[in-house]
């Protein structure tokens, strides 16, 4: 009985996400569902990203959280369009709350939509939200073990980012361990190493951001 409740939710997902698929086509808005444990810095990834593009690219941000509208609030002081979803402790985004939100942020005067969806390596990874790209974020201090310990997420996303390599001198990550494990997983995803903090390699993310339009 159960089972068939949660067959019926997932393909009411694939459903709506394959209207949000098609709204963003019409628009010709290309979209990213951010992917990550909470704290490796999707928020930073998508400010960095703003301040390096704004005034070249018409940009949009759908902030998914359980609680608050903190990172709705700092999208929203870089004056972009911005809309904040609260799952209400829910774990991750569903496509019908995109849906939603796309109206409220007036998709058709975008050119790219970054969804930042709930921090969490395994829900939102099951729910098609109708995104262009997914993107897994990965910070450094979470340890170079997580594409072993959550491949469908590093499986399904067609970039790695891996964020706050500043820390890197204090840490023990294995980064040869790390990359070879995400090319185990997704021989050709590109792994763009950043920190949001000192601003290393945030050209790289840009310039990958801007060839996806
Ligand atoms: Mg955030």
């Amino acid at each position: 009985m159960e089972i068939k409740v949660v067959k019926r939710i997932m393909e009411a997902n694939e459903q709506h996400a394959e209207v949000v698929r098609r709204r963003l086509r019409e628009s010709g808005v290309v979209a990213l569902n951010l992917i990550s444990a909470p704290g490796s810095g999707k928020t930073s990834l998508i400010e960095a990203a703003i301040r390096e593009m704004k005034g070249r690219v018409r940009i949009g941000v759908i902030e998914g959280d359980p609680d608050t509208t903190r990172d709705a609030e700092r999208i929203a002081r870089l004056d972009v369009p911005v809309v904040q979803i609260n799952t209400e402790g829910g774990c991750h985004l569903e496509a019908t709350m995109v849906l939603r939100a796309l109206e409220e942020i007036e998709v058709d005067n975008l050119q790219l939509l970054f969804i930042e969806n709930v921090g969490n390596l395994v829900c939102p990874v099951v729910f098609d939200l109708g995104e262009t790209y997914r993107v897994a974020v990965v910070s450094a201090a979470e340890g170079h073990d997580k594409p072993a310990k959550y491949p469908a997420l590093f499986r399904t996303a067609q970039v790695t980012v891996l964020n706050k390599i500043d820390l890197m001198p204090y840490l023990d990550f294995d980064e040869e361990q790390f990359t070879s494990d995400v090319h185990r997983l997704n021989p050709q995803m590109p792994i763009l190493r950043v920190s949001c903090r000192t601003g290393e390699g945030v050209s790289e993310w840009t310039e990958w951001l801007l060839q996806r339009l």
